[in-house]
């Protein structure tokens, strides 16, 4: 046999030597025996592959095994899902999980984990609807007469569809034919939803009578879709969503809006550009309306739907609505989320989504002071830290114009090495995740509510 000699090879310990080893005893003891042998084999066929080619010439002792598989199950036994600080200037981000949550949704998922009258009617002593848990509250802030939640709104958007307009025409304004990330085109959710595409208008201008004659080539539903992350300016012509209902309800057609994002309060009072409300929508006669639990409403994910009972009895009623249902926990958090809306006037002080949209400069400066210290020590000699004015986003695909003016703390590499910084920040506990801007990394300080969590992540950094 070519390669190293037998001796070396022969060497290498035994899997039981290594698993009976007292070194190993408190891994032993605690996790599942299985894995534990084969992650001490990968360990072993590793360091007989280094042995066979060479890059490694003596065979490791059996406490050094015991330490690469002590690490290894370190590593793969810590928790992936980890609470991160959002820095980016994107307050809802998406990849960072959208809208934190309040503390008293947070508080009624604990609740919610042990048992719960989930689908029992108290009164009744007998099997209930979940629905109904978040239905009284979601139609008396909204004014509909009806309403049912879903894992998202790409789930809301599908099983309406799918419910009204299955192997039927659905048109839709070819200026509102969305991305949403990556995977959610609504061209492809209208056909997944098992609808027919009829596109009317063109990208910059769509009229009535273009909706009109897609009724009378069959369309069996009209969609208005808001476009949440985009903005089509000048020689344009959108028709106003009473417009579009008063035609399809002419023609026993539904009007279904995908709102996107679907706030319940006026965003200029944040200064922000007015959107359309769930209300207004609601109140300009949409049959059925669609938007998202952590975008803008500033819960966990979730899709609404709410509209005329007529057409949320079909839509519940739909099989699919079992494998798109949402479980316990986000109910609870939903109705948190909602009960916070009873009293609008307060959402800036009780959601956070809303304490990050409505902090005042004067409060972002100040925080920015108070952090600068704990950024320069971290930094020491690698960059120079200074407070810059910069502006953040909502995020989530809400509202793309719109800036909020903010302070960020500017590190700016001597190396010009502002990536590696960067990375440096990513891999505090827990981890501060920046923005990389022409040579210096940005921390937003609009979205960090608790400033304890990042002193601390900065001051256990070792030097
Ligand atoms: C965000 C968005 C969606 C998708 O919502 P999810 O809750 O992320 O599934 C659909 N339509 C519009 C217009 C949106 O903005």
């Amino acid at each position: 046999m070519a390669g190293k000699p037998l001796t070396t090879l022969a060497a290498l310990p035994a899997v039981h030597e290594v698993l009976e080893h007292p070194g190993l005893a408190a891994l032993r003891a605690t996790l599942d025996h299985a894995l534990l042998v084969a992650e001490i084999q990968t360990r072993l066929g590793a360091h007989r592959e280094a042995l066979r080619t060479g890059t490694r010439r003596t065979s490791p002792t059996v406490e050094e095994i015991i330490t690469e598989v002590t690490a290894a199950v370190a590593a793969w036994r810590a928790p992936r899902v980890q609470p991160v600080i959002n820095l980016t200037g994107t307050l809802l981000h998406t990849n960072l999980g959208r809208a934190p949550l309040s503390a008293e949704a947070v508080q009624a998922m604990v609740q919610a984990a042990a048992t719960v009258n989930l689908e029992y009617d108290l009164d009744a002593g007998k099997r209930g609807d979940r629905d109904t848990l978040i239905e009284e509250l979601l139609c008396r802030l909204t004014g509909a007469e009806a309403a049912t939640v879903v894992n998202n709104n790409a789930a809301a958007v599908y099983l309406s569809l799918n419910t009204l307009a299955n192997r039927k025409k659905v048109t839709v304004s070819r200026g509102e034919l969305v991305e949403i990330g990556d995977s959610f085109r609504m061209p492809d959710i209208i056909v997944k939803s098992g609808c027919r595409l009829l596109e009317v208008g063109t990208t910059n201008r769509t009229h009535l009578k273009d909706y009109a004659e897609a009724l009378d080539e069959g369309a069996a539903l009209l969609l208005k879709v808001h476009t949440s992350n985009y903005r089509i300016q000048g020689f344009t012509k959108e028709v106003p969503l009473e417009k579009l209902v008063e035609l399809g309800r002419k023609h026993r057609v539904p009007t279904v809006v995908d709102l996107g994002s679907g706030a319940f309060v006026n965003l200029a009072r944040f200064g922000l550009p007015d959107e359309p409300t769930v209300q207004d929508t609601v109140r300009a006669g949409a049959e059925v309306v669609t938007f998202s639990g952590d975008k803008l409403l500033g819960g966990p994910q979730a899709g609404f739907i709410v509209g005329r009972s007529e057409w949320i009895k079909r839509i519940k009623r739909n099989p699919m609505k079992r494998a798109l249902r949402c479980d316990k926990l986000r109910l609870a958090a939903l109705e948190a989320t909602l009960r916070a809306y009873l009293s609008p006037a307060t959402v800036a002080q009780t959601l956070p989504a809303y304490r990050m949209i409505g902090r005042s400069l004067a409060e972002i400066e100040g925080l920015a002071r108070a952090m600068l210290p704990h950024v320069e020590r971290w930094a020491g000699e690698r960059a120079r830290v200074g407070i810059v004015a910069g502006e953040s986003q909502v995020g989530s695909g809400s509202l793309p114009e719109a800036a909020l003016p903010t302070r960020l703390i500017a590190l700016t590499s001597r190396a010009g090495a502002a990536d590696e910084l960067a990375r440096e920040l990513r891999q505090l506990t827990p981890p501060v995740i920046g923005r990389v801007h022409s040579g210096a990394v940005l921390l937003d300080l609009r979205a960090l509510l608790e400033p304890e969590p990042f002193v601390a992540a900065l001051a256990r950094a070792k030097p």
